[in-house]
């Protein structure tokens, strides 16, 4: 332990052995929270202070809380399993199993991700008649998630007109409906257990006496909700110490309701006089850190800290400006072979991005070049469509009455179930306020029987699987729902079936985990109902955990608290990072900046940064300008391996690119021959966008390239040296 104390710096010491109090340290990127953290715990257990059950510590991922759990278990001689380390989530699913009579749940009850959520409300609005158009099912999520955010259930939201009661109306038939289906969503999880917690004397009371030390980090985006809950629990008498770590400059989940003003209020409400500020930084190299200094500074809401560091100015940022998307991700793949050849290990570098839909390409060339990789968040592993489908059938085991997995898979594999036997099932369903499974034995007709077959093939499921050891039961499954066979006989069906088997070894890790924690598991179906949790609350996380050597891939938001030696940032437009949807607001445009020195702080050693000319994106190509961060990095910090040009466009703003700008091009240049006799409005064919006609033309010699027009496959640019075309 001393040994342990002995690495700190004085402030960090001093944060770790404060008295018990309340404490909040503020401090930059890479100066040592999450250890500071970490490591008053560990001296709390050691120095005898408290015993592992009276830790409760919120972390922002479960990547962290499992980090926080290994690092915990290296340097104390105990078993951390049984210890409140976790999410929010995490640990409102867990008080919510633990007391679901009292939070009014059965102990199956399901977790709906925001997919799911999104199902469920489109369900609801078909069934009740409501005008999509009129209430559009997304902006309906995402009133009832901030309602529920605030803490407000329907009769306590406000209604001024027509419009704002029905929409409070929906919100409480979507209640009514998730109650019906034993299922909550993320939000719920908070609200419900605050709730369980605020009127609940005796478990209040039990966890207010239990938890003396309650740790949190990424304090800046807790939101309200999160905030009224940390305090409610730290409120016993006597209270116990709440110890946050954060850092406003990283605050990015505004968006979602995360709330700075919690720091301050914090700060005011618990009357902590101790603010401690971490101003080093071991994370990073000096030109990182300069670079994500100068780019912060540009912010004008901030709390106001630097950070320096011993490290040397280490490498220049690298920047490169690309051609288009695939052009950058090949350059990307070509550092990386690099990188790798020098010695480095392809899981200490990153490839991080600001909206997941980026990562197919980056996805394509890495795999193209064989290079092992994992994707965080994103195409998560538990949200692909055969996962879902899968854990579908195997909801309906848990719990029947979940209308959401009944509608996804009473007709997949095709069983002959028509749309209109379902709309008949649902409208008996809402008519009688029951399930949609418990509708079925009292549903007449054709209907009725060919439904009932499905029902009694997930009741002989139910049968067969309750002595089942989880990864069995889930092959089970996957054999008895056909949906294998589904798989096996569809064309592109070899990935998906590999993934139907990932879903069996991640049963399988899971019962060895839950076989080393200490809960016993009573009821049949227990263990499944707590793999369907965890596939709903760690979504895309599993797959990391391999211990695989493998580059790490993910969105800026779910890089926060992470590090790795080399980072690339990729897309760095207007338009994309700073993304559109808050370029054109202030305070939207500093919580990119800092999501930006998020991104930048992730990395120790090397930072890359690009941007491309054009970039194809949801079907469409873009030419937008380079982002305005790359400008706000100082010169001598940077090496730029393509020469810059100019930033141009219309004031240095966001830049549309002049319409026509990739319409056919009529000049006589068009008719030009190209490089391999090919020219514009000629017919080629590619092998694997089909064919296609050249529609303009730009570049010579080796960049010589064309835009063509595949139909169906999209309109895309492609370098004539690599895209091997043959005129047809
Ligand atoms: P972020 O804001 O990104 O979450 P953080 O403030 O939580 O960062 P940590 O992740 O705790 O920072 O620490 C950053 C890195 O610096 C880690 O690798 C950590 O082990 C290392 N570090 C922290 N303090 C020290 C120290 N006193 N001596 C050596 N290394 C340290
Ligand atoms: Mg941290």
């Amino acid at each position: 332990m001393s040994d342990l104390l002995a690495k700190l710096n004085t402030e960090q010491l001093q944060a770790v052995t404060l008295p018990p109090q309340h404490a909040l340290i503020l401090a930059g990127a890479g100066s040592g929270k999450t250890r500071v953290l970490t490591t008053r715990i560990a001296w709390l257990l050691s120095t005898g202070q408290c015993d592992p059950a009276a830790i409760l510590a919120v972390t922002f991922t479960n990547k962290a809380a499992k980090e926080m759990h290994a690092r915990l278990g290296a340097l104390l001689p105990i078993n951390t399993r049984g210890m409140w380390i976790g999410t929010f989530h995490g640990l409102c699913n867990r008080l919510l199993r633990a007391h679901h009579r009292d939070a009014g749940l059965p102990q199956l009850f399901q977790i709906l991700d925001s997919a799911d959520q999104l199902a469920a409300i489109k369900r609801l609005l078909k069934a009740l008649n409501v005008d999509d158009e009129k209430f559009p099912p997304r902006e309906l999520q995402h009133f009832i998630n901030a309602q529920k955010e605030a803490g407000l259930r329907p009769a306590a939201v406000d209604v001024w007109d027509d419009y704002s009661r029905r929409r409070v109306e929906l919100y409480q038939e979507y209640e009514t409906q998730c109650q019906r289906e034993s299922v909550v969503d993320f939000a719920e999880l908070l609200l419900r257990t605050f709730e369980l917690l605020e009127r609940n004397e005796p478990v209040r009371r039990h966890y207010q006496r239990r938890f003396r030390h309650i740790l949190v980090d990424e304090f800046q985006d807790t939101n309200r909700l999160q905030y009224r809950w940390l305090k409610l629990l730290a409120g016993g008498e006597p209270p116990a110490c709440l110890f946050c770590v954060g850092d406003d400059d990283q605050s990015i989940y505004r968006f979602r309701g995360a709330e700075v003003g919690n720091m301050r209020d914090f700060e005011r409400e618990f009357q902590v006089t101790g603010v401690i500020r971490l101003e080093q930084n071991y994370r990073s190299h000096g030109n990182i850190l300069d670079a994500a200094n100068a780019i912060i500074r540009n912010n004008s809401a901030r709390l106001g800290k630097n950070l320096w560091t011993e490290a040397g100015a280490g490498e220049p940022i690298r920047i490169f400006e690309a051609f288009s998307d695939s052009d950058e991700a090949r350059w990307v793949v070509d550092e990386i072979q690099q990188l790798v050849r020098d010695g480095a290990l392809r899981a200490d570098i990153a490839l991080l991005y600001r909206s997941n839909a980026q990562s197919r390409v980056l996805e394509h060339a890495l795999f193209s070049a064989g290079i092992p990789y994992r994707v965080y968040g994103g195409l998560r592993f538990f949200e692909r469509q055969e996962i879902k489908h899968a854990l579908a059938y195997l909801r309906l085991i848990a719990n029947p009455d979940d209308d959401t997995a009944f509608a996804r898979v009473v007709n997949f594999p095709t069983r002959g179930i028509g749309a209109r036997s379902i709309e008949a099932l649902q409208d008996a369903a809402r008519t009688w306020s029951t399930s949609l499974y418990a509708t079925v034995p009292h549903l007449g007709g054709k209907p009725g029987t060919v439904l009932a077959q499905f029902v009694r093939l997930i009741e002989e499921l139910r049968r067969e699987t309750a002595r089942l050891p989880l990864p069995e039961l889930v092959d089970h499954v996957l054999d008895r729902s056909t949906l294998r066979d589904h798989y096996k006989s569809e064309k592109e069906g070899r990935e998906r079936l590999e993934n139907l088997d990932e879903l069996i070894a991640a049963a399988a890790n899971f019962t060895a985990e839950a076989q080393a924690g200490a809960e016993a598991l009573a009821a049949d179906h227990a263990l499944l109902a707590d793999f369907l949790a965890h596939a709903s609350l760690e979504a895309g996380e599993h797959q990391a955990d391999q211990g695989m050597d493998a580059v790490q891939l993910m969105t800026v938001h779910a890089a926060k608290g992470l590090e790795f030696d080399a980072v690339f940032v990729s897309g760095l437009e207007e338009g994309l990072f700073p993304h559109e949807n808050s370029i054109l607001e202030s305070e939207g445009l500093e919580e990119e900046r800092r999501l930006m020195y998020v991104a930048v702080t992730r990395a120790r050693q090397r930072l890359y940064l690009s941007f491309a000319q054009s970039r194809m994106l949801h079907g469409q190509t873009r030419c937008n300008l380079r982002s305005r961060f790359l400008e706000e990095i100082p010169a001598p910090l940077a090496r730029w391996l393509t020469p810059p040009k100019p930033r141009g466009g219309p004031g240095g703003g966001y830049y549309e690119p002049p319409r026509g700008a990739f319409a056919p091009r009529a000049q006589p240049a068009a008719a030009q021959a190209l490089p391999g006799g090919l020219r514009v409005g000629q017919l080629v064919r590619h092998a694997r966008f089909g064919t296609g006609v050249i529609i303009a033309a730009e570049g010579s010699g080796s960049d010589a390239r064309v835009q063509i027009n595949f139909g169906d496959a999209g309109i895309k640019w492609l370098l004539l040296g690599v895209a091997k075309l043959e005129a047809c």
